[in-house]
Order: C-alpha cells, then sequence, then structure tokens
C-alpha cells in the first residue's frame, strides 16, 4: 500500500473497505493507474465479512457471524479468486425447535423428522398442500399469512415465528410477505443451503483476501476515520464514492432508515466440537439469541485445526439499531423505502458522489451481490469520471 498524501490531493476518495469499497479502490489502482484514498472508520478492512485467525485457538474467526461466498456469476467467481483461493465447503444449516435438531431449509427429512413420518416427495407435497389449504391466500400480505399458505401452521409456528420475530424485533404480520418467499422449501433430500454454482471458504480468510485486493502502491489506506472527519479536507473535484449508511450521510434531514444490528458473546470450549456444524438456528422465541456459529467447521481444508481441542463458538443477539451504531440488515418496511426513495433522489443531485454497497444502496446484499454491483460501477460511472482529466494535485 502507499503513503498517504494530503487529504485534498486526491482525485479518487472511497469510504469503507468491506467488498463495495475495496472493489472500487482496487479498480481504480489497477485499471485507471490512479491513486486512491481508501477510508474506514474500524480498525480493520473488509467491512462485515472480515475474519482474523483468534489467537488462543489459530481458528479464523468471522467478526460479524459467518460469511459463506457463494455466487453462480462467474465474472464475479473470477475476480475474488484473483486474490484468494477457496476451500470446498457447502453451507449446511440446522435448527433447535423444542430441543431436537432439524435440517434447514425445510426439506422432506425434516417434513418426515417433524411429523414423525416416511413420506415419499409426491406424498409430502400433497399433506404439505393439505396442511397449508385452510390459508391459502393469494394476497398474503405479510410473512405470516405467505408463509402459513405455503407450509400451513404447524411448520410455520415451529421454525419461522418464534426466529422471525427475534430476528426482526416485531411481530411476523408487520413484515412483508417478500421476506418469507426467499425461503426455499424443497421436496428432495437436498439439505445444502445455497444452491449456487460456485461456494467456498477463502483458505486463508477474508482478512488476507481483502489485504491481497488493496495491497498496491497506489491504493493509501486510512483507517479508524470516519467521513466527517475528512470531508471538510476534500478536493472539491474529487470523485467520492461512499459505501456507508445513506441516512447518516444525510444527517437523517429526511428520519431515520430502520436497521437492525446483532452482538455476538464469544466463548472459547475445552472441545473438539461444540455442535457438529457451523451454524445451528435456535427457533424457538423464549431462547434470546437467533444462532450459534462455530468457526472450525469452516476450515474444510485444515485438519489439524479441526482435530484440535478447542473449538470458538459466537452466540448471536438480534436488536434495533440506535444512531451511531453499526447497522447490519435493512429492515425495510415500507416506511423505510419511502424514506429511502428521498434519500436516493437527493443523493443523484450529487454529481460527484456514487453511493452504493449495502449501506449505501439500502438493501440486503449478499457478498456476490455488492462484488458485482461494485465491478458495474466502476464501469458505468468511475471510468467515465477519468476522462475529465480533472487535475486535483496542490
Ligand atoms: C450476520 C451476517 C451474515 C452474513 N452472511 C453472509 C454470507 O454468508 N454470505 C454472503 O454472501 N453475505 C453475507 N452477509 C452479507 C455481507 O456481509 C455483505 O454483503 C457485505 O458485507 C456488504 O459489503 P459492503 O462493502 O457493502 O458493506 P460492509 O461490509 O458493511 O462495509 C462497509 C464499510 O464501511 C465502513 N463505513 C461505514 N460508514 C463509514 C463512515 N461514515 N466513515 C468511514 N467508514 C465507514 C464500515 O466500517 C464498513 O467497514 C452477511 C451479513 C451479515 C450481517
Amino acid at each position: 500500500m502507499g503513503k498517504m498524501r494530503q487529504v485534498n490531493s486526491y482525485k479518487y476518495v472511497v469510504i469503507g473497505s468491506g467488498p463495495f469499497g475495496s472493489t472500487i479502490a482496487h479498480k481504480i489502482a489497477t485499471q485507471l493507474n490512479q491513486e486512491v484514498l481508501l477510508v474506514d472508520k474500524r480498525d480493520h478492512i473488509g467491512g462485515n465479512c472480515f475474519s482474523s485467525p483468534h489467537k488462543e485457538t489459530g481458528i479464523e474467526t468471522h467478526h460479524y457471524g459467518s460469511h459463506i461466498f457463494h455466487t453462480s456469476n462467474k465474472k464475479v467467481w473470477d475476480y475474488v479468486n484473483l486474490f484468494s483461493d477457496f476451500n470446498d465447503y457447502r453451507h449446511i444449516v440446522y435448527a433447535k425447535s423444542k430441543g431436537i435438531s432439524y435440517t434447514l431449509p425445510l426439506n422432506l427429512t425434516t417434513i418426515n423428522s417433524f411429523f414423525k413420518s416416511d413420506l415419499s416427495p409426491q406424498e409430502a407435497r400433497s399433506f404439505i398442500e393439505k396442511e397449508s389449504e385452510l390459508f391459502k391466500n393469494k394476497d398474503a400480505s405479510n410473512f405470516e399469512e405467505k408463509a402459513k399458505s405455503l407450509i400451513g401452521e404447524k411448520l410455520y409456528q415451529a421454525f419461522f415465528s418464534g426466529y422471525s420475530e427475534k430476528q426482526w424485533g416485531t411481530s411476523p404480520l408487520n413484515l412483508p410477505a417478500s421476506t418469507f418467499s426467499r425461503l426455499p422449501i424443497r421436496y428432495n433430500r437436498d439439505h445444502f443451503y445455497f444452491s449456487d454454482q460456485y461456494e467456498g471458504i477463502p483458505t486463508n480468510g477474508y482478512g488476507k483476501l481483502f489485504l491481497n485486493m488493496i495491497n498496491h502502491p497506489n491504493i493509501h489506506l486510512k483507517l479508524k476515520t470516519d467521513f466527517k472527519e475528512i470531508k471538510p479536507y476534500l478536493n472539491p473535484n474529487a470523485l467520492v464514492i461512499y459505501s456507508g449508511p445513506l441516512d447518516e450521510f444525510f444527517h437523517y434531514c429526511f428520519g431515520d432508515l430502520g436497521w437492525r444490528t446483532l452482538t455476538f458473546e464469544k466463548e472459547v470450549h475445552d472441545c473438539e466440537d461444540y455442535q457438529g456444524c457451523a451454524v445451528m438456528n435456535y427457533v424457538d422465541k423464549e431462547i434470546p439469541y437467533t444462532r450459534i456459529h462455530e468457526f472450525k467447521h469452516y476450515q474444510t481444508h485444515l485438519p489439524h485445526i479441526r482435530k484440535s481441542q478447542k473449538t470458538i463458538t459466537f452466540k448471536e443477539y438480534s436488536t434495533f439499531v440506535k444512531r451511531g451504531e453499526t447497522p447490519y440488515y435493512p429492515v425495510n418496511s415500507k416506511e423505510d423505502r419511502e424514506i429511502f426513495q428521498l434519500y436516493w433522489k437527493e443523493s443523484l443531485n450529487l454529481k460527484n458522489y456514487i453511493f452504493g454497497g449495502r449501506l449505501g444502496s439500502y438493501q440486503y446484499f449478499d457478498m456476490h451481490q455488492v462484488f458485482a454491483q461494485a465491478l458495474h460501477l466502476f464501469e458505468e460511472k468511475v471510468r467515465p469520471y477519468d476522462q475529465y482529466k480533472i487535475n486535483v494535485s496542490v
């Protein structure tokens, strides 16, 4: 990485070093051969995807909860493979309901274990049809109505009602129907969580992957620095690519967007394996946390880590965000969408700002979607800016 100069000497300034900001910075440095100032308020790069080896156990720990890379976009897959190899991990999730573990997403095995039956795919389809018959509703307008109309009352209550309320901090009656449509139901025994063409975990962790992305003399990194601190010193001609929260950028002038945040309780256990899988969802409402992550299961390529007599887990708790806290998931209620439109319209008036990423677009994006958005915006908006040949040197 290069040595930082005065803030007002940069033509390109990128805020946020997650997948979005790191991709844009890497492209500016390598494709435009221009210097870029990359700023993040945290003390590390990689945004919410950051992982690093835990000091005591050596286990690669995902600081903001489990991150599994998956995509069917070959361009994105080829791009991330420039910076890291990936192992062969394929994600499997279990759900604990009333003390019993089931496979998720709901599949034939889940249905048969839950109803203590041995139905064939066809029989299971007819059975679920019957279970949901009473609740059929083409105009289902919320999560609960939609879920019951597809899987019936019993599976909904067991797997989705309590979990969704804990995750979103509101009754499923207040959540959009689309939140349920994202969750797959399968009538076969496919227990893999994702069905993308490419999947895996970076073999040396996400921290190394992002370091390899931004390790270029044209990229000047400034950590532990909020955008607010450098804004007064920006060159008026600089192009700013911003991946922080949109409402914060505009000083909340149209109100606060709804976000959920997560807190994690870390525990080190003196055993080889704590729960037998990387993620266990706790779907009962009475249990205050939503999931337990056990990170050593992601290191399929390192048997000595998986067999070591220590393991590290994170219990995940979900709460609403207060101003200044780290937002994770956009709540995306109808009111939020209306507020977002006001901010978005305002953002289009700022000709030398580009907003993107999960926080800047106020959208729940997986990593591959953010990489794709950044690669696209670089070609559409950042590369053309270079043609103005603006001189900002001082
Ligand atoms: C619990 C959880 C699990 C997830 N699991 C997966 C998964 O398994 N697979 C998957 O593909 N995706 C997963 N995701 C989604 C993934 O985290 C996001 O797609 C990705 O992090 C978005 O990248 P980004 O660059 O847009 O934002 P971020 O990664 O959030 O990076 C934004 C960066 O901007 C910085 N920043 C914000 N405001 C400012 C400011 N004012 N000044 C300076 N810096 C600022 C932040 O510090 C942060 O580093 C998960 C998300 C969460 C919350």
